[in-house]
């Protein structure tokens, strides 16, 4: 694909040099790997949406760092974003990725009777939660979308939302028609996206027109949700009380593809290539863009000063239980895979439900006062 060039007369007055952003107090993916010559390369290039440099990184300019999380620092205006800025998005993909190279071939594998294990016990897992997005093909994404482009997702989605039959079927709420108390409620349940208050969705233009053409579908039983137009064009979510996360992961996979089948029915199709999988608003959640993660009680392994080390030798990553921008208290975590792309679905929940087993063995033992150091992983005793 061919790289329109970006020119105006103002645009032009100026070198690439003297638009460098200051990143010398950032700590995000984005800021570790721009340079001034990679930024004097892409600062002219636009997309064939007329999405640009500057736009992608934004957000990660505006936000130096996160208190909880490593933020990518950048996000995609549309699917050919991630070709346009191939240069720089390979890096960042790379790096956030835990290696993935620009010749890779992602797997998808949604066949959710391969897993093993994953029923837990409620007195520790106290929710469990499989999400994903997906977006259209053809139509630009949250950051850069038109007010026109938007709607045109919410009426797509909907539409084929609406053929959805027996567990599946279920009712579409726009966020415009909701009462304050009825929104709020929906987001204290875990329901509903966050109100548009993080900072990082703010500074990529997420929460432009806010709430136009956002809501929330979910069946009868409220176990399985999808989201229109927060971060992504949907996020596809399956969640219910407990430990069963075998349970939900297959419930996620057939309405999975279920949604996909009667999104194509409609004639649209998912944005999908074989290197980068699900293609993303965030390159952080590229490949499967799936979350597998449990609500889970660990009062006393939490406290142990290698924590962090042990998740993220398992390769899981902990947040508070009201989302992403909160942090954890009394003990109970928001634990997940960190990856998304490289390995499949099948893969990262196994990944989640073998770390989690781990982490809730280290706890019991804490609990009857012994020793835990067998089951350390040594990459996180160094
Ligand atoms: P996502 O990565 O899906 O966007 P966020 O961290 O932004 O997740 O959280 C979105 C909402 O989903 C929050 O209300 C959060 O409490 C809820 N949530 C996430 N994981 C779980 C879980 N395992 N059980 C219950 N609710 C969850
Ligand atoms: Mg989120």
């Amino acid at each position: 694909m061919s790289a329109r060039s970006w020119s105006s007369p103002a645009h032009n007055m100026f070198p690439a040099s003297a638009n460098y952003p200051d990143l010398s107090k950032h700590n995000n993916c984005m800021s570790k790997h721009l340079t001034p010559a990679m930024y004097a390369r892409l600062r002219d290039k636009v997309t064939p949406n007329g999405v640009t440099f500057d736009q992608i990184i934004q957000t990660g300019v505006d936000n130096p760092g996160h208190p909880f999380i490593m933020t990518v620092g950048c996000t995609a205006g549309d699917e050919e974003s991630y070709e346009v800025f191939k240069e720089f998005m390979d890096k960042v993909i790379d790096d956030r990725h835990g290696g993935y190279g620009p010749d890779e071939i992602h797997p998808t594998d949604l066949d959710a009777s391969k897993i093993r294990g994953g029923m837990f016990d409620d007195k520790y897992v106290l929710s469990s939660r499989v999400r994903t997005g997906r977006c259209i093909r053809g139509l630009t994404l949250p950051p850069v979308c038109s007010r026109a482009e938007r709607r045109e997702v919410e009426r797509v989605v909907k539409d084929a939302l609406s053929g959805l039959k027996g567990e599946l079927n279920g009712q579409y709420y726009p966020l415009g028609n909701m009462t304050d108390a009825e929104q709020d409620r929906l987001i204290e349940d875990h329901f509903l996206f966050d109100k548009p208050v993080s900072p990082l969705l703010l500074c990529a233009g997420m929460a432009r027109d806010w709430p136009d053409a956002r809501g929330i579908w979910h069946n009868d039983k409220k176990n399985f949700l999808v989201w229109v137009n927060e971060e992504d064009h949907t996020r596809i979510i399956s969640m219910e009380k407990g430990g069963n996360m075998r349970r939900v992961f297959q419930r996620f996979c057939d309405g999975l593809n279920q949604v996909e089948e009667s999104i194509k029915q409609r004639g649209w199709e998912f944005m999908w290539n074989e290197h980068l999988g699900y293609v993303l608003t965030c390159p952080s959640n590229l490949g499967t863009g799936l979350r597998c993660g449990v609500h889970v009680k660990l009062p006393r392994i939490s406290q142990d000063k290698r924590f962090d080390k042990i998740l993220d030798s398992m390769r899981l990553q902990k947040r508070g239980t009201g989302g992403v921008d909160t942090a954890a208290t009394g003990g109970i975590y928001d634990i997940s895979n960190s990856d998304r792309l490289g390995k499949s679905e099948v893969q990262l929940v196994q990944q989640l439900i073998d770390g989690l087993e781990l982490l809730i063995q280290m706890e019991k033992l804490l609990e009857r006062g012994k020793k835990i150091e067998h089951l350390i992983p040594a990459d996180a005793k160094r």
